[in-house]
């Protein structure tokens, strides 16, 4: 009894000694047999496993995006075996989660996956590629988050696709990440694409497009990117030095495609559904702004998302830093680059600044609570209507405007320049790679201005708070004048008419601050007529204000729920801005304002 006693522990031992070394391990392969109807299928092998039940997850959220995605909705016939080969009972727990048990250290599940967005977020599998975004596409299990993942890409045959991903080449089209959140940031794209690339100071640049232009029109969009590339490392002083010394532009320019951006460690999704021939100005824009990212946010890394979960929508108070003054950079880089003239940067300009000073959003959050509401509107998708139009100015475009404000604030008073501020939070926080909180980005910008006393009334007033800064006179500086587009005509306010016979509706809200809302008009209200005149149509309204000028009291009649009536409204002036040069206005071009140019929009790359 005893012998044998000591032969069932000692067996149990080596048993349980094998499973507890065998390697921790998440192998996943990928094929695309039915790709016509945008299926995938997956099959994923756990090994190493521990615990008696096995859960399996998929991502609720994905890096970049900052709301619920929940990618569990397009997966099914989820079926799971043991390392036998025999079938293990799957049971769904969650919408997002299975568990089984009874597997003895290792499980292969496999699933179907739906896929038919080819964005930055999701994934899109047709007969001309797999657009793989990983959390939109792969299934997993916490319990191996640190463990390596293999990814096995079947390419259909008698198809010419080749594989583009920042993950590390194994041999075929098998690629590797040392742990989960790695293979969740490396999205993949698998078509026949063109392939080009260069060397940056020993590194290499490489963009992989899947596209239905010419060679030609591909020809052009690199050298153009060459530019962007050696103006924003310009601005950094040096590139991040890349995993296996590469950087991918991930580019799907196809008509199913859908446009988006999506910034990665060493990589990017660029998506757009217009040719190269129509889109490559603003496919331009968007390489810009992710090619940005690889600093910032990628390194330069807020706190509050580190780590990124993907069972959670995710809150930062530094979009504004991460988003908005990438979106400052990505259009100033590609000015300096050449892609496009002041006058054009100008009138891009005008379309952020308008946005920003009229709206009433920043009366009931600051910018870094605008920030905090990413996760409601950050590609989330709701059904009912809310006052977003009213309390909600993207942070996106506000941060963006308030890194010009602070840009031309840094040049005007303290000889120096929001590309050091970058700079700065590049050797500080980006290149160590330590996560910055808010006290960390206002010490920066009190070590570049030199001006501490400044930089806390900088935060607390325009970052924390909602003050705006005084543009007429800040981008004066640059010889461009900020002024009323439309002086002296009346309007009721900025809206959207839906003309029919029975009168004018009123598509969206109403902004707080326009004479409409302070009249009582609503979303969905009919207006039927402005003093007695009938506005059916945007000719009509035009008529019946053109007698009027701003503060003239119309009447306005309308009808809501059912009901006809009437208010007296008192008429708006059109607060339209538009930033012209002064060039263009007849004004003079002074040697200052030539120098300022040169120094903010001129070329900076050697
Ligand atoms: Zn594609
Ligand atoms: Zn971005």
């Amino acid at each position: 009894m005893k012998s044998s006693l000591h032969l069932i522990l000692g067996l149990g031992l080596t048993l349980f000694t094998q499973a507890a070394t065998a390697q921790q391990q998440s192998a996943y392969t990928l094929s695309f047999p039915n790709a016509a109807h945008h299926e995938a299928e997956v099959k994923v092998t756990f090994t190493g496993l521990k615990a008696d039940t096995l859960t399996v997850l998929m991502p609720r959220s994905s890096p970049g995006r900052y709301a619920l995605h929940e990618f569990g909705k397009n997966v099914y016939n989820v079926k799971a075996t043991n390392a036998q080969g025999n079938t293990l009972a799957i049971n769904r727990t969650e919408p997002n989660e299975w568990q089984l048990t009874g597997h003895k250290g290792s499980a292969t599940i496999t699933y179907t996956l739906f896929a038919d967005h080819a964005d930055g977020t999701y994934a899109g599998v047709d007969e001309t590629h797999a657009h793989l975004n990983m959390p939109a596409t792969l299934l997993y299990t916490p319990e191996l988050e640190k463990a390596p993942a293999k990814v096995t890409f079947n390419v259909p045959q008698g198809s010419n696709w080749q594989v583009a991903t920042q993950l590390k080449h194994e041999q075929g089209t098998t690629y590797s990440a040392p742990d989960f959140q790695y293979l969740m940031d490396s999205p993949a794209e698998l078509s026949a694409f063109d392939f080009a690339e260069w060397d940056v100071n020993g590194q290499k640049i490489q963009i992989a497009m899947h596209h239905i232009g010419t060679k030609a029109q591909f020809e052009e969009y690199v050298s153009q990117a060459k530019k962007i590339v050696a103006e924003q490392q310009a601005i950094f002083g040096e590139l991040p030095k890349f995993d296996f010394g590469r950087y991918t532009f991930l580019a799907c320019y196809m008509p199913q495609a859908v446009g988006d951006g999506m910034e990665h460690r060493n990589s990017t999704y660029i998506t757009s559904s217009r040719p190269l021939a129509t889109g490559m100005s603003s496919m331009l824009g968007t390489l810009s702004h992710e090619f940005f990212h690889a600093w910032n946010v990628e390194r330069i890394r807020p706190a509050s998302l580190e780590p990124f979960d993907f069972q959670a929508a995710n809150m930062s108070e530094a979009l504004w830093l991460a988003e908005g003054f990438t979106s400052y950079f990505d259009d100033l880089a590609n000015t300096r680059a050449g892609l496009q003239n002041l006058e054009k940067y100008a009138s891009n300009l005008t379309g952020d600044l308008n946005y920003v000073l009229l709206s009433p959003g920043p009366t009931y959050h600051s910018l870094a609570e605008m920030s905090k509401q990413a996760p409601y509107v950050d590609a989330a998708r709701s059904v009912d209507p809310n006052n977003r139009h009213n309390t909600f100015t993207s942070y996106y475009v506000y941060g963006a405007v308030t890194g010009l404000g602070l840009d031309l604030t840094l040049r005007q008073k303290y000889n120096t320049t929001l590309d050091n501020f970058m700079q700065a939070l590049w050797k500080k926080y980006g290149k160590p790679e330590k996560p910055y909180t808010l006290a960390n980005l206002e010490e920066t910008l009190a070590e570049v201005s030199g001006d501490k006393v400044w930089a806390a009334s900088f935060f607390k007033k325009s970052i924390l708070g909602s003050e705006l800064m005084d543009y007429t006179s800040l981008l004066a500086q640059a010889g461009l004048e900020l002024r009323k587009a439309k002086p002296g005509i009346p309007t009721l306010g900025p809206m959207n008419y839906k003309y029919s016979k029975e009168g004018a509706t009123l598509d969206w809200g109403t902004f707080v601050t326009s004479a409409a809302y302070k009249a009582g008009l609503e979303r969905n209200d009919l207006i039927q007529s402005i003093n007695s005149r009938k506005i059916r149509s945007e000719k009509e309204m035009k008529k019946a204000l053109s007698k009027q000028k701003p503060g003239d009291t119309v009447s306005v009649t309308f009808v809501r729920h059912g009901k006809t009536r009437t208010t007296n409204l008192i008429l708006d002036e059109e607060n339209t801005l538009q930033l012209v040069t002064f060039e263009s206005i007849n004004k003079a071009v002074t040697p200052e304002i030539e120098a300022f140019r040169t120094s903010w929009i001129g070329a900076k790359a050697k």
